[in-house]
């Protein structure tokens, strides 16, 4: 009998026994192809030499250094080439452990600085209904995501939740979409008008939006005014690349493609494409002064900040992104996979839609497509194609999301960027079956 408290404590899961590039094997010698990386977190497959090598080489050197005392050459080195290819005005890291404690990084480092300048009054938080920042309370409480959040809302603090830009289900007959984008970009400036601005923080957003709604990028101008309307009412905007970060969309960071910087952004997943668990929160100058020239002490931390082991895989990951060029492949091999997924599933009778950016790509269930009815709920669907994908050897990412009040369910695909054209046919096949099988 297992020990261990598993997600599902009903269900009897397989022992992942290796990888082979873009697959894992369980016990039985089973090949899946990860077409979803966890999520969105192996994105150089199972069994890259140059991380492997990183992390046993910084094992004889340092295997742990509190940052109470220490800072290692591993942490500062990673830092280094984070800020080098981050978008432009952010300076600094702060290394954690994972994608929820960047983002709770990410609020409390936004309180802080408002206290630093003397602006106590600066407390609430907007953010979208279609978002997840993870699973921590605070991340929790920002999050949109109405089934996360059910349970445990008397335990999170009130944050304000405005409209996503989900064009698909949202954009009006007959509005451009860069008129849909300004439109609902305003909602920000209404609800920042209505808390009354000296009391507004932070907004909070993914650029791309992953686990609530499946790949759902903005139109084009949207960040463009938020980012005019933060910066308008004094408002820190703080974008949530957890998911979508780290090269998954065809850039290194998603919002360059929206062309704005964040005064603060979080990334995690990519990171550290599995071989460690690391998140990290980036943040600007300017904030960063305000810390360093008022009390001197972000009040905030974790053990296992900056851990040199998590710090020396990633900053292998990111020479094997960057410097190996393997980002460069995202953009192609994404049209492709899409292409084919257009080809297989665009006149499909349940799939409304197929939407995203680079390799991290969406399918939108639908039980009419003319009327973008969603499923019923009870149906379970997510659960159904999730488990019949993977019965046909396909690791691939289905959710029931809420849509405004409505329930629907996505397939999200985030496969590794190695991945190579022959593997195509096995995504599109293993949905497919998978689609067949459960609806
Ligand atoms: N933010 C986003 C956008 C995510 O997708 C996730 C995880 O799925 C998180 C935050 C939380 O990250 P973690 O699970 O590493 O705590």
């Amino acid at each position: 009998m297992s020990h261990v408290f598993p997600r599902h404590t009903r269900k009897t899961l397989p022992v992942a026994r290796g990888g082979d590039g873009p697959f894992l094997i369980d016990e039985n010698g089973k090949r899946y192809f990860d077409g979803s990386g966890g999520a969105a977190v192996s994105c150089l497959g199972h069994t890259d030499a140059k991380v492997t090598a990183a992390l046993q080489a910084q094992l004889e050197q340092v295997a742990f250094a509190h940052t109470g005392f220490f800072t290692t050459d591993a942490a500062e080195a990673l830092a280094e080439k984070l800020i080098k290819h981050a978008p432009a005005g952010l300076d600094r890291v702060y290394l954690v452990s994972g994608g929820s404690e960047a983002m709770e990084s990410a609020l409390k480092l936004a309180r802080q600085y408002f206290l630093e300048i003397g602006e106590p009054s600066r407390r609430h938080v907007i953010a979208r209904r279609q978002s997840y920042h993870g699973n921590t309370l605070g991340a929790l409480a920002t999050g949109g995501n109405a089934w996360r959040r059910a349970q445990f809302d008397p335990l999170l603090v009130e944050t304000h939740h405005i409209a996503p830009c989900y064009a698909y289900r949202d954009q009006g007959d007959g509005e451009s979409s860069f008129d849909y984008g300004q439109r609902v970009a305003n909602e920000l400036e209404a609800k920042i008008q209505e808390l009354g601005h000296e009391n507004v923080m932070a907004f909070v957003a993914e650029p791309v939006v992953g686990a609530t709604s499946g790949a759902v990028p903005p139109v084009e101008g949207y960040f463009k005014r938020v980012r005019e309307i933060c910066d308008a009412h004094g408002v820190l905007l703080i974008l949530d690349e957890v998911m979508c970060g780290m090269g998954r969309t065809g850039t290194l960071f998603a919002s360059e493609q929206d062309e704005i910087s964040p005064d603060i952004c979080a990334v995690a997943k990519g990171l550290g494409a599995g071989y460690q668990p690391i998140g990290a929160m980036l943040c600007s100058t300017t904030i960063y002064n305000a810390i360093r020239d008022g009390s001197g002490f972000f009040q905030h931390g974790h053990t296992y900040m900056g851990h040199p082991m998590a710090a020396a895989a990633s900053l292998a990951v990111l020479e094997r992104l960057i410097d190996d060029k393997v980002v460069d492949r995202v953009a192609p091999m994404g049209e492709k996979l899409r292409a084919a997924l257009h080809s297989e599933f665009g006149q499909h009778a349940h799939i409304g839609d197929i939407r995203g950016r680079g390799l991290f790509l969406g399918l939108e269930l639908v039980a009419d497509r003319d009327s973008k009815t969603p499923f019923a709920p009870d149906l379970n669907l997510a659960n159904k194609v999730k488990a019949a994908a993977f019965e046909a050897g396909l690791i691939c990412y289905p959710m029931g999301g809420t849509i405004d009040g409505q329930n629907g369910a996505h397939i999200l695909l985030a496969p590794p960027f190695i991945m190579e054209d022959d593997h195509i046919g096995l995504i599109v096949d293993g949905l497919s079956s998978a689609l067949a099988a459960a609806l």
